[in-house]
């Protein structure tokens, strides 16, 4: 058929992933055109995931350090909760970034066209505007860009206004009495920080044994013990099996240990999980390979099974994170305009920006005992930290593991306030090949949080000195 644009690269879906793609073709002289279904351009993580989610939880922090502080000598009284400023001052945050993006695509000439995008054939993807028009973009190369959504359990009631998903919670409609939390990973613990510190009564309900799959129990016990004394429940090896919507709220039933048989809530947040969007897109038309869940498998290069054709970000696989999507859409423009890149990173850091927050990357404690490898651990209690204890962040503690063999950094766990900000110096300890002498005779500034990790590494080399 005709096209009615042509290109060298054509970009589905403008998240961190598209859009970085977009930009460094764009910067290596092709010639792209990014799809974006929706109005605006940024992808989950701007509009409805990372950054509105920072927003109300700094409202959060704010909320909670005037609170404690009534300890130590200053009183702020009550907070007064103006729900629609602190609305607007999330969607201030988001529109600032959208519109800036706007501006960059704009200055490096990428044509955003809006609407639907699917396969026809491997060069031509038809995107469907919201008016039914249809146009066609013939592409030499395209890049999957294309996301992931929400699961949506089957028996949970989607059409009552008090049943949310993250995108419904981040919408902040309101401050309920009481809300249910069903899963217990970063995205359903973010939300409950930030509703508890608005005011509502907290029940959080998960599945598996522990709060925060995939961490070490260690470094999540701070949190732990912090929300275990804030929310009325923590439920844990516990399931939801209905949920029945009634006037007086919403009566869920649970099956697990400690959990109640029902109890009733006046919203239920369900934060599960994420599935790819891979079986959304036509791919087959294009001869792509989509998995049985969605996802599309590549190489290191970001190639799909059709050499002309890449996937990055959420839609290729775990962990479904940002900063991986951005880093494989560099890749991936990358090798479109012909450079030898391939996605090497030996780590992709996870972080909870939960109070306090809870990050690690590279291997955890469990996974080098399942997997057999020796380790020297270096743990560093938060409480013989002067700057932690003058930050009133004295339940934090800082982790780190090294392989007995080699000696290299090989994993790493923080708790404690600004955990996010601390953790990437790991990263860069295990992308260099560190071992705890180098971190240990690294002069950190004092006092400081940071100095932990210095201390962890000296703790494991036996040259620690205890109090600083
Ligand atoms: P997405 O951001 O999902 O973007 C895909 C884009 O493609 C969307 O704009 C979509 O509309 C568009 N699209 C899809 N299909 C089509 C189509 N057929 N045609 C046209 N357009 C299409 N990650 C972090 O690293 N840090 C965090 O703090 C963090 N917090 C989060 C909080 C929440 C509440 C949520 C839900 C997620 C969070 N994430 C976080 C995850 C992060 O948002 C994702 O990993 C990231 O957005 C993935 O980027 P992506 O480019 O792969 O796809």
């Amino acid at each position: 058929g005709s096209a009615d644009l042509e290109t060298e690269v054509v970009v589905l879906g403008s998240g961190p992933g598209g859009y970085t793609a977009a930009f460094r073709a764009a910067d290596l002289g092709k010639k792209v055109v990014l799809v974006e279904r929706y109005s605006n351009i940024g992808g989950v993580c701007l509009n409805v995931g990372c950054i509105p989610s920072k927003a109300l939880l700094h409202t959060a922090e704010v909320i909670n350090e005037a609170k404690e502080f009534a300890h130590y000598g200053v009183k702020f009284g009550e907070p007064e909760i103006d729900i629609d400023a602190i609305r607007a001052h999330k969607d201030g945050v988001v529109s600032k970034l959208t519109g800036g993006l706007k501006a960059l695509a704009k200055q490096r000439k990428v044509t955003i066209v809006h609407g639907y995008g699917r396969f026809t054939s491997a060069n031509t993807v038809e995107v469907e505007a919201e008016d039914g028009s249809k146009q066609t973009v013939k592409f030499a190369n395209c890049i999957i860009a294309a996301g992931s959504r929400v699961t949506k359990l089957p028996f949970i009631p989607w059409d009552d206004p008090r049943v949310m998903d993250s995108t419904d919670a981040l919408a902040l409609a309101e401050v309920p009495k009481r809300m249910l939390v069903v899963g217990g990973g970063i995205i359903g613990l973010e939300m409950a920080t930030v509703y508890h510190a608005l005011g509502a009564k907290i029940t959080v309900v998960e599945l598996s044994p522990g709060l925060m799959p995939g961490a070490d129990r260690d470094i999540v016990k701070p949190l732990h013990n912090a929300i275990k004394k804030q929310y009325e429940n923590i439920y844990l090896d516990t399931k939801v099996t209905a949920i029945e919507p009634t006037p007086e709220g919403l009566v869920c039933t649970f099956e697990g240990k400690g959990a109640p048989e029902k109890d009733t809530f006046d919203r239920v947040l369900v934060a599960i999980g994420r599935s790819p969007n891979g079986g959304l897109i036509d791919a087959g038309k294009a001869g792509v390979f989509v998995g049985a869940r969605g996802f599309i498998p590549v190489d290191k290069q970001m190639r799909t099974n059709v050499p002309h054709i890449f996937a990055i970000g959420d839609i290729v696989g775990q962990p479904m994170l940002a900063h991986k999507a951005t880093h494989e859409g560099k890749v991936a423009a990358e090798v479109i305009a012909g450079h030898k890149s391939y996605f090497d990173a030996k780590t992709i850091p996870s972080v909870a920006y939960t109070s306090p927050e809870v990050a690690w990357m590279g291997k955890t404690e469990e996974q080098c005992k399942s997997e057999g490898i020796a380790i020297e651990k270096g743990v560093f209690p938060w409480a013989a930290s002067g700057r932690a204890l003058s930050m009133d962040a004295g339940n934090g503690v800082t982790k780190v593991l090294f392989d007995k063999e080699s000696g290299r950094i090989i994993g790493t766990g923080i708790a404690g306030k600004n955990a996010g900000e601390l953790i990437a110096e790991a990263v860069l300890a295990l992308e260099m090949g560190a071992d705890a002498h180098d971190i240990g005779l690294t002069v950190h500034p004092h006092p400081t949080l940071s100095e932990t990790l210095n201390f962890a590494a000296e703790v494991a080399e036996g040259t620690c000195t205890d109090i600083y």
